[in-house]
């Protein structure tokens, strides 16, 4: 089995998202590449972006924001995030808070539930210092 290598666009998108800790849509990274050695079209961020994603590198996190963010990581039935839609801080919740709900939901329609999908959308504490909320 070959390991299949990554093209420079995707290791240098991989290199971007790597280094962030908030989720960033395709021009964010495109903007950040720009004029560095490592810069590469617009086109082929959204390429790399959608290699690596399909390649399960990279997680798409929905920030309501009309655009794709991309996020480093895998994306998993576990995970949750606490999402911060004043500054797109996202926080991952490293325990799942409805299994519970989940296993009842499961037995009581005789359902086999495969994943879920679960969000928290907010101000993170340091936005709201900021606000003053
Ligand atoms: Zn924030
Ligand atoms: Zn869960």
């Amino acid at each position: 089995m070959s390991v299949r290598k990554l093209t420079k666009g995707q290791q240098a998108v991989l290199e971007v998202l790597v280094h962030s800790h908030r989720p960033l849509s395709a021009q964010d990274i495109y903007l950040e590449l720009r004029g560095t050695e490592q810069e590469v079209g617009l086109a082929t961020v959204y390429r790399s972006l959608e290699a690596l994603h399909g390649g399960g590198r990279v997680q798409i996190i929905d920030v309501r924001d009309n655009q794709a963010h991309y996020l480093i990581g895998k994306a998993s039935h576990s995970q949750h995030h606490l999402i911060c839609l004043n500054c797109k801080r996202v926080v991952p919740l490293d325990h799942c808070p409805v299994g519970d709900l989940e296993k009842h939901l499961s037995q009581d329609h005789e359902f086999q539930i495969e994943y879920h999908v679960l969000d928290f959308y907010g101000t993170c504490g340091d936005c709201r210092q900021v606000v003053g909320v």
